[in-house]
């Protein structure tokens, strides 16, 4: 029996004892394709010599230094390239160890912001439904993921709520794209009216939808309407691309599609690509200026926030990215993958459908193609469809309550930047036997 406390408690997962290039073995060596990076971690795949040699060589010359005490090399020139790459005005960096301490950190960032300059009436987010930015108790509340926050809901802060952009299932029949999106802008408005825009921080949303719905992107200019209603009351824009950011999608940041740019915006887990542990928020001039020249002390502050081995890894794995041209590999092999599912699943009865942007693709199972009818929740048909993947010997992310919170089922893919068009298409044939097993076997009760 472990005496870890896992994340189901009923059962205890394989253990991990090798990672390579595109694939796991397990301790019972068992192989599994990677087709997930983790949680969309794993942009360079597992074990990438660049980044170890990188990460031997901080270890050997500097391992850590409390940054109250000591900036350090790593930090301070993965800050310069990340403020190069940025959309225009965000180039200052606040270094933490992951993706909730991220959202933490700039909401805090947010909010003292607006102490500084005078408006400390400014106290409320808004952000959406079916969203997820973290499980710190501050993330959670501006997540609008029913399942996760339920029981916590006491302890969370009030966040206005509004609707996700979610095409596929809202979109009415009798409205174009522009309607629809027009339709979200204004009832951003109408929530922003309601709560009285001059009390509201700023608006929260991931670029491109990861874990809850299944990479759904947004619809042209709906973006550009968020940015444009924002600056007429003055609020703040934060983009969350904890998931998107760092090349997912096709460009460094995935708001970069959009034309726009945020105030704030929080990247992480394809910033170390999983070999340490490592987040970041990145802030507009302007608001740390204000900061400087108010208190001059953003308070806030973790023991690992700069880790030196950790802003090594992360600059390793991003200059890689830059020297083997991987973003440009992300968009034509994004576009050859989503060929490929299309091609596989795209006439099955139980995909209602293929979405997504560069290697951030997300399947919508159904039960009615017809009527867009989701399977019944007690199915677990997502679980059944990562336990099945599992046993075909790929791994991926599968997702229930897509919908709402409680109904829908999706799977999340999001292979590394590395994979080549073999192992994608491998990738597309195992989960379409993979989906096809998985809903036989629960339709058979
Ligand atoms: N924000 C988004 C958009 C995420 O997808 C996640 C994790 O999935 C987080 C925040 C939280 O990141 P972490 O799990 O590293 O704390």
């Amino acid at each position: 029996m472990s005496n870890i406390i896992h994340r189901s408690l009923l059962s205890t997962p394989a253990i991990a004892e090798t990672a390579h290039g595109m694939y796991f073995t397990d301790k019972q060596g068992n192989t599994f394709l990677d087709a997930c990076g983790g949680a969309a971690v794993s942009c360079l795949g597992h074990a990438h010599p660049d980044v170890l040699a990188a990460m031997h060589a901080q270890i050997d010359k500097l391992a850590y230094a409390h940054t109250s005490f000591f900036t350090n090399e790593p930090s301070e020139e993965l800050a310069d390239f990340l403020a190069k790459a940025a959309p225009p005005g965000l180039d200052k960096v606040y270094f933490v160890s992951g993706g909730s301490e991220a959202v933490e950190g700039a909401l805090k960032f947010a909010r003292q912001y607006f102490v500084e300059i005078g408006q400390p009436e400014r106290t409320v987010f808004v952000a959406r439904r079916q969203s997820y930015h973290g499980n710190t108790l501050g993330a959670l509340a501006v997540g609008g993921n029913e399942w996760r926050r339920r029981q916590f809901a006491p302890l969370l802060i009030d966040v206005g709520r509004v609707s996700p952009c979610y095409e596929y299932r809202d979109r009415r029949a009798d409205e174009s794209r522009d309607q629809y999106t027009q339709r979200l802008l204004a009832e951003l408005d109408a929530k922003f009216q309601e709560i009285g825009p001059e009390k509201v921080i700023a608006f929260v949303a991931e670029t491109v939808v990861g874990a809850t719905a299944g990479a759904l992107t947004p619809t042209p200019g709906y973006f550009k309407g968020v940015r444009e209603l924002c600056d007429r009351y003055g609020i703040l824009f934060i983009a969350d691309e904890v998931m998107c950011g760092m090349g997912r999608t096709g460009t460094l940041f995935a708001i970069e599609q959009e034309n726009v740019a945020p105030d704030l915006v929080t990247i992480a887990k394809g910033l170390g690509g999983g070999y340490q542990p490592i987040g970041a928020f990145m802030a507009s001039s302007r608001m740390v200026e204000a900061i400087r020249s108010g208190s001059g002390l953003f308070q806030h502050g973790h023991t690992y926030i700069g880790h030196p081995v950790a802003c090594a890894a992360a600059l390793a794995v991003q200059k890689t990215i830059e020297r083997d041209g991987l973003l440009a590999a992300v968009r034509e092999n994004g576009a050859y993958f989503k060929a490929g599912l299309d091609e596989r699943l795209g006439a099955s009865p139980f995909v209602g459908d293929v979405r997504g942007r560069g290697l951030f693709l997300g399947v919508e199972l159904v039960r009615d193609r017809a009527d867009k009818t989701p399977f019944d929740p007690s199915l677990r048909l997502h679980a059944r469809v990562k336990a099945q993947a599992m046993k075909n010997g790929l791994m991926v992310y599968p997702m229930g309550g897509t919908i709402d919170g409680r109904l829908g089922d999706h799977v999340l893919l999001a292979p590394p930047f590395i994979a080549t068009k073999e192992d994608l298409d491998r990738i597309a044939d195992l989960l379409a036997v993979s989906i096809g097993q998985a809903i036989e076997a629960a339709m058979e009760g």
